[in-house]
């Protein structure tokens, strides 16, 4: 079975994004995908509380904030702190039962992992519908993914709900989240996706202003 999945969506529960638990859902199945993995930054307790509320396919993530980029965890059920060193995050990963993924690597303006990917690394997310500038991330994100022979995924890092599903992974998988994670660590997925359009982020980034001086 096919699956669409955008793995690498932010809820309010992270501190930078607008979408509300509910939207996740709505975006979601608007987009035509059939899941999707919230990725809070360095908390899973909004991803947790989804789960509880929603029938819709959801896998529990993290955006882990270690101490040389940032590396999203899948399949994760607490929380791996922060600032650790990338060896130690991916063994808090792979201890809880969950995969790690090297996001956005190599982008500007953002904590990126850059030479700290290695094979230790489940997947890299080649396509992150945010990364700037765009299209010299996706190639260069390629290129280490085949240097080192690993799985290949896409999310769209969304922080405003219009913007779920912009990029979304194919895992060739059962619809239960150990499988799809499973499928993903053998490489059986496909990234897909485009770079959210300026006048959407332009939109976010008002709303942001808005929400920030509460206008
Ligand atoms: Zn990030
Ligand atoms: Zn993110």
């Amino acid at each position: 079975m096919k699956l669409k999945i955008d793995l690498h969506i932010h809820t309010f529960y992270s501190y930078d994004s607008l979408i509300k638990p509910k939207e996740v859902v709505f975006y979601a199945k608007k987009r035509g995908l059939n899941g999707v993995a919230i990725t809070d930054h360095d908390r899973v307790d909004g991803a947790l509380k989804i789960i509880k509320e929603t029938d819709f396919l959801v896998i529990p993530g993290i955006e882990i904030s270690s101490l040389h980029g940032h590396i999203i965890g899948l399949n994760i059920q607490e929380a791996v702190p922060p600032k650790l060193d990338v060896d130690e995050t991916l063994d808090r990963i792979h201890e809880a039962g969950g995969i790690a993924v090297a996001c956005h690597p190599v982008i500007f303006f953002k904590e990126s992992l850059k030479e700290h990917i290695s094979p230790r690394f489940d997947a890299i997310e080649v396509i992150n519908s945010s990364a700037f500038p765009f299209n010299y991330s996706v190639r260069r994100s390629e290129e280490i993914a085949s240097r080192l022979g690993i799985a290949r995924v896409a999310g769209s890092d969304a922080h405003y709900g219009p913007e779920i599903g912009y990029a979304y992974t194919l895992v060739n998988a059962e619809p239960e989240v150990d499988e799809i994670v499973k499928a993903i660590s053998k490489g059986l997925c496909s990234p897909y996706g485009r770079a959210i359009p300026l006048t959407t982020r332009l939109k976010k980034e008002l709303l942001v202003l808005k929400r920030k001086f509460s206008w």
